[in-house]
């Protein structure tokens, strides 16, 4: 039992971290490319990449880095208590901005 922060693992590559705050650590997952949540040491959780379901229509959504190259819309961290959904959100454009 670590009393002095959370330890964090990468189910998909080695990737390893220790945090002392309580946010969500983040990486560049070699597998996919993008920015995913990393899952806590000794928490049960699972890690979804889900990818877009709708059509890309002229938006500059962010691909996968592998060579699947597919536009995965989120990464979703499911546990016993909850979920942590991170998004990867298009590249923004010039609209609704007042
Ligand atoms: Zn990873």
């Amino acid at each position: 039992m670590t009393v002095n922060g959370k330890d964090w693992w990468c189910p998909n590559c080695t990737e390893v971290a220790h945090t002392v705050d309580s946010k969500l650590p983040h990486h560049r997952c070699v597998k996919v490319g993008l920015m995913v949540p990393l899952l806590q040491v000794g928490v049960p959780a699972k890690l979804v990449l889900v990818e877009r379901e709708d059509m890309i229509a002229g938006e500059h959504v962010q691909y996968s880095g592998d060579e699947s190259h597919r536009p995965y819309m989120s990464a979703v961290v499911t546990r016993d208590d909850g979920q942590d959904t991170t998004v990867f959100a298009p590249t923004a454009t010039a609209e609704g901005v007042s």
